[in-house]
């Protein structure tokens, strides 16, 4: 008999099989079997007003290949066919030799606002003058990152439409996304500007847009691989550049380019414990970066006819702090993951990002975007009417040849089934 493929097993031999693996311990399998939810103690010390936990499942991206490692990826998403679709992406991207990732610099950027100074110039002229006093402050506000090799490394004075004076203050942060960390020195930094300049103290705060920790991920494809029953995978190829340049001139587009590429983003982002509003804010504003809102992935053809693919977005991912050391499965998804730093961990996320994009515009330009949609559809329609996990192997082919694949064909189906069941 076949050997079943990893989706059509059960979630128990799902995890059997990353044990056998050796990508999972089995406590940490037992661990995901068990799925318990937080200790109220947890919970209700994570957030105020706390009444419940909310469920989201979690999936696993197999053996996407980067920078010559192969990960298991986990995705933490309520979107059916995102873990399809990425698991797709990255077979393809394997036999083409997988993802290349680049991180220049990995610095957090905090922002502290004055207004109403006296004499914009010479307060500007103040903070280049007594860089060593500040950077004397901000060591003193967070020593223990200094200790670690990070904390501040450059401020940067700007005066800003002949009234404001904003210090831009780019920090390390090392292994932490570091929100908490910018904001302690940022606030310490105010204070002691603002105590020798006067003025008023608009407000001293990280910014999400997080231009110093860009990450640039990249994958060269043979279009012969993507030679479908239909189509030439030339042809698939030329469409995929067009809809990627048509995304460049078209803000409509380049919104839900966007968006699919978010699609995997978010997922591993909430999985690793990571705040996925940063992440968004950030990646949003890179797009925005020159005015018009753009595309953050794009696609061309080498100089020898391959199809490339590259990926550039802020990705101020961290490895620790925030909820990451609290939330017990967050430890297990790095556990999987097998990453090592945050550095390591962007990369991936970007990688994912491309892979997530890869499979929408190959699935648009060719078969589009429905067919891979419409089996998973139908059983998110058929879980939400009632079906029980045996009536859902029934009724997914009848529904599948509905005219109307909605709730209320759903509903109809499934009670036509159940009273010839009975
Ligand atoms: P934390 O405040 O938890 O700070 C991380 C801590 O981890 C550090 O202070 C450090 O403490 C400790 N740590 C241990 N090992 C390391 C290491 N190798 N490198 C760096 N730090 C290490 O988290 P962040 O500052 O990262 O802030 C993230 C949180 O802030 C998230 O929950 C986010 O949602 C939230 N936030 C986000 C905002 C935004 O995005 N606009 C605004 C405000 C908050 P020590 O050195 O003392 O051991």
């Amino acid at each position: 008999m076949k050997k079943p493929k990893f989706y059509q097993l059960t979630k128990d031999e799902r995890l059997a099989t990353l044990v056998e693996q050796g990508h999972l311990s089995q406590t940490d399998a037992d661990c995901l079997a068990a799925a318990e939810p937080l200790s109220d103690e947890i919970a209700g010390n994570m957030i105020e007003n706390q009444i419940g936990q909310y469920q989201v499942p979690l999936g696993v991206v197999q053996d996407l290949l980067v920078n010559q490692q192969v990960y298991q990826v986990p995705f933490a998403i309520e979107e059916p066919s995102v873990i399809a679709a990425a698991n797709n992406a990255a077979k393809m991207a394997r036999a083409n030799g997988g993802f290349v990732t680049e991180q220049l610099t990995r610095l957090m950027t905090g922002e502290v606002v004055l207004e109403k100074l006296v004499d914009l110039v010479a307060a500007k002229a103040w903070i280049s003058g007594n860089n060593d006093h500040l950077f004397e402050v901000a060591r003193a506000a967070h020593p223990s990152i200094v200790k670690r090799g990070g904390g501040l490394q450059k401020i940067t004075p700007t005066i800003i439409d002949d009234r404001f004076l904003k210090l831009e203050l780019q920090i390390d942060t090392k292994e932490a996304m570091g929100a908490n960390i910018v904001n302690t020195i940022c606030e310490a930094i105010a204070h002691a500007v603002q105590e020798q300049l006067g003025g008023t103290l608009l407000l001293s705060v990280l910014t999400n847009a997080a231009f110093e920790s860009v990450v640039i991920a990249s994958v060269t494809i043979d279009p012969a691989t993507l030679t479908t029953a239909t189509l030439a995978g030339k042809t698939i190829a030329e469409k995929m550049i067009a809809a990627s340049d048509f995304a460049k001139v078209d803000v409509a587009r380049a919104a839900t380019h966007n968006k699919g590429i978010m699609n995997g983003i978010d997922a591993v982002v909430l999985a690793t414990g990571n705040d996925w509003r940063a992440i968004e804010a950030g990646v949003h504003s890179y797009a925005a970066k020159k005015g018009a809102y753009q595309p953050l992935s794009s696609w061309e053809w080498t100089t020898d006819q391959q199809l490339r693919g590259r990926i550039e977005l802020p990705l101020p991912v961290g490895m620790v702090g925030g909820s990451i050391g609290i939330l017990p499965t967050v430890q297990i998804n790095q556990r999987l993951l097998k990453v090592q730093n945050a550095r390591e961990l962007a990369g991936i996320i970007a990688a994912v990002g491309l892979a997530q994009n890869f499979a929408a515009l190959k699935a648009l330009v060719s078969d589009g975007i429905q067919k891979g949609h419409m089996a998973l559809q139908a059983k998110s329609l058929a879980i939400a009417a009632g079906a029980t996990e045996t009536e859902l192997t029934q009724l997914l082919p009848l529904l599948l040849k509905a005219t109307h694949l909605n709730t209320a064909t759903a509903t109809e189906l499934l009670a036509q089934l159940r009273a010839e069941n009975k």
